[in-house]
C-alpha cells in the first residue's frame, strides 16, 4: 500500500517538474509584467510613509525610544523606495532586452526582498509594539504576487523563517511575546509557502490548458483554410475552379463596367490533348496541365484571373484590357506554350493550344455568359481553322 502511494507520489512530482519547466518562461513574463505594474505603487506608498515619518521626526519631540523608532522607519522606507526603484529599472531592462537569466531570477529576487523588508519592519517595530503584521503581509505578498517554483518557494520561506527566528531573538526581549511571535511567524511562513505552491500549480494547469486550446484552435483554423482553398481551387493545378472563376469574373465585370473600362476573356483549349494521354499516359497528361497552368499564370498580370474550367480547358479574364491588347497577350501565351518544353520521363511532349477570345467595352455591357459563349464560338473556329491559333 505504502509502495503504491510512494510510486504515485513520485510520478506526480515528476509530472509536475516537467510541467514547471514548460511554463517557466510564461511565469517569468507574468512576473515581469506585475513588477512593472507594482514598482510605482510601492514607490508612491512608501514615499508617502517616508514623508510622514520624516515629518514626525523633524516636527515633534517624541520620547527618545519613539524618536529612535521613528528614525529607523525613515531609513527603512527610504530603503524600500530605493529597492522599488531598482526593481522597476531591472524589470524595465529585462523586458526590453529579454535578459532571460536576469528576468527569470527577478521574481525570486523581488520575493526575497519583500521578505527582507517585512523582517526589517517588524525588527524596527519590536521597540514599541510586539506585533508582526509587516512580516505576515510580506509572507502573503512575496509568494502571492510573484509566481515562484515550489522548490524556490520552499527555500525562500525556510530561510526567511530562520532569519525571522533569529531577528526576533535579538529584538523582542519579553519571552512570552517572543514565543508568540515565533509561532505566528512560523504559521505565516507555512501558509505563505503553501499558498504560493497552490498558486503555482493553478498557473501551470491553466497555462497548459490554454496552450492546448490555442493549438487545437490553430489546427482548426488551418483546416478551415485548407477546406476553403479546396472549395475554391482546382486540385490539380491550383488555379481557380469553375465556380470560383465565374463568381470572381462576374464581380470583376461589374466593377469594370462601373469604372468604364474594357474587359477581355480568353478560352484556351489544348490541341489533341487526348493523344498526350493515349501516348504517354494520364500522369504525363496531368504534368502537361500543370505546366500550362504555371505558364499561363506567369504570362498574365497578377490582377488577371486564371481558372481551369475542367479537362484541358483554361480561362483567363483580363480586366482593363481591350480586344486588341487581349489579342496580343493571347498570341504571346500561344507562342510561349508552343516554344515551351514539357519533359516527361526523358521524352519531350509538344504542347499547343487554340484560343478563343471575346471582349466587351464598358458601353457594350456584355455579361459574363455572353462573353463566354462568344469565346467558345471563337475557340471552335480556331480548332476548325487548324488549331494552334487565336481567334
Ligand atoms: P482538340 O484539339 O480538338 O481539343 O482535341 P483534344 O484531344 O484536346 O480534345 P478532347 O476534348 O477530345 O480531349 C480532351 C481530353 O482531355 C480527354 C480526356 O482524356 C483528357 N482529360 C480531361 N481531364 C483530364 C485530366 O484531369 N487529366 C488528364 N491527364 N487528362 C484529362
Ligand atoms: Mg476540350
Ligand atoms: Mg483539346
Amino acid at each position: 500500500m505504502d509502495q503504491i502511494f510512494l510510486n504515485s507520489l513520485r510520478k506526480t512530482t515528476a509530472r509536475w517538474r516537467t510541467e514547471d519547466a514548460l511554463v517557466a518562461d510564461d511565469a517569468t513574463g507574468v512576473n515581469l509584467f506585475r513588477l512593472r505594474m507594482m514598482w510605482p505603487v510601492a514607490v508612491a506608498l512608501n514615499g508617502v510613509l517616508l514623508i510622514v515619518f520624516l515629518w514626525r521626526w523633524l516636527g515633534t519631540e517624541p520620547p527618545p525610544a519613539q524618536a529612535d523608532w521613528n528614525l529607523r522607519l525613515v531609513w527603512t522606507h527610504l530603503f524600500i523606495v530605493a529597492v522599488a526603484l531598482g526593481m522597476g529599472w531591472l524589470a524595465h531592462k529585462a523586458g526590453q532586452r529579454r535578459h532571460t537569466l536576469v528576468a527569470r531570477w527577478l521574481g525570486t529576487g523581488n520575493a526575497a526582498l519583500t521578505m527582507l523588508i517585512g523582517l526589517l519592519l517588524v525588527a524596527v517595530d519590536q521597540a514599541i509594539t510586539p506585533n508582526i503584521t509587516a512580516f505576515l503581509l510580506a509572507c502573503l505578498v512575496a509568494g502571492g504576487v510573484m509566481y515562484l517554483r515550489p522548490r524556490v518557494a520552499a527555500v525562500l520561506y525556510t530561510l526567511s523563517y530562520l532569519a525571522f527566528f533569529k531577528v526576533m531573538g535579538w529584538t523582542q526581549l519579553q519571552p512570552e511575546l517572543l514565543l508568540s511571535n515565533r509561532i505566528n511567524g512560523l504559521a505565516a511562513c507555512v501558509l505563505g509557502c503553501v499558498g504560493s505552491c497552490f498558486m503555482w500549480r493553478q498557473f501551470c494547469t491553466i497555462r497548459l490548458q490554454q496552450r492546448q486550446l490555442e493549438k487545437a484552435n490553430a489546427e482548426l483554423n488551418q483546416k478551415q483554410r485548407d477546406l476553403e482553398r479546396l472549395t475554391r481551387q482546382d486540385g490539380l493545378t491550383g488555379l481557380f475552379n469553375r465556380n470560383t472563376f465565374v463568381e470572381l469574373s462576374r464581380r470583376e465585370l461589374d466593377r469594370a463596367q462601373r469604372q468604364g473600362s474594357a474587359t477581355t476573356i480568353l478560352l484556351l483549349d489544348l490541341d489533341h490533348f487526348k493523344r498526350v494521354n493515349d501516348t504517354w499516359g494520364h500522369p504525363a497528361g496531368d504534368a502537361v496541365l500543370r505546366h500550362v497552368a504555371t505558364l499561363a499564370s506567369s504570362t498574365v498580370r497578377s490582377t488577371d484571373l486564371v481558372g481551369r474550367l475542367g479537362g484541358e480547358e483554361f480561362i483567363v479574364l483580363l480586366p482593363n484590357t481591350s480586344a486588341e491588347a487581349g489579342r496580343r497577350l493571347a498570341e504571346k501565351l500561344r507562342e510561349r506554350l508552343e516554344a515551351s518544353v514539357v519533359v516527361w520521363e526523358g521524352t519531350r511532349i509538344p504542347v499547343t493550344a487554340s484560343i478563343g477570345l471575346s471582349s466587351t467595352t464598358a458601353k457594350e455591357k456584355r455579361d459574363f455568359d455572353t462573353l463566354y459563349t462568344e469565346a467558345d464560338k471563337a475557340l471552335y473556329l480556331a480548332k476548325q481553322r487548324g488549331r494552334n491559333r487565336v481567334v
